[in-house]
């Protein structure tokens, strides 16, 4: 099995709303699984299902208990306390901006069995929640600031889109 490949800025399944899991088999836990493996021999920390090309609501996220899968997830609590850091995506490589984040969030989601699961996150981990949520929504880090910057041809054409100078 091959990995999984990534899709990249601008393809437009990146800018779709993704659709909801109503179905939790075997394919669904195999393809968490690939997300899974896609995600670290990329060396990302979060991959959602669009990134691949698929337009349902699932991300996958390392942690260090493991692999996080959520499904359908939705924010439930965002802390007012918010903080800058810098942030990437493996579908705009070698583009980085500075992107406000909640510090702590609590979201409701399924695990790939379909169970429900309450869970809460700070710090790195809510950052990465949130941006791969956003994921799902069709909305990418880029959206989220103006303080980008970046090398090479995917950089040209992020510059075009926000006009950066
Ligand atoms: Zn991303």
């Amino acid at each position: 099995m091959t990995d999984l490949p990534l899709t990249f800025y601008p393809t437009p399944s990146l800018r779709e709303p993704s659709k909801k899991v109503t179905v939790f088999n075997d394919e669904l836990k195999k393809l968490a699984q690939e997300m899974g493996k896609a995600m670290k021999a990329n060396k990302g920390i979060g991959l959602a299902a669009p990134q691949i090309g698929k337009n349902i609501q699932m991300t996958v996220i390392g942690t260090e208990d493991g692999l996080l899968v959520l499904v359908n997830p939705r924010i439930y609590y965002k802390s007012f306390r918010k903080e800058i850091s810098e942030e990437g995506c493996l579908s705009i490589p070698e583009v980085f901006g500075q992107v406000k984040r909640s510090l702590g969030v609590t979201i409701r989601a399924q695990n790939v069995d379909g169970k429900k699961v309450t869970l809460r996150g700070k710090g790195l981990l809510a950052r990465v929640i949130q941006h791969e949520i956003d994921h799902l929504r069709g909305i990418l880090f880029i959206d989220r600031t103006k303080d980008l910057k970046g090398s090479g041809k995917l950089w040209d054409l992020v510059k075009k889109e926000k006009k950066i100078k």
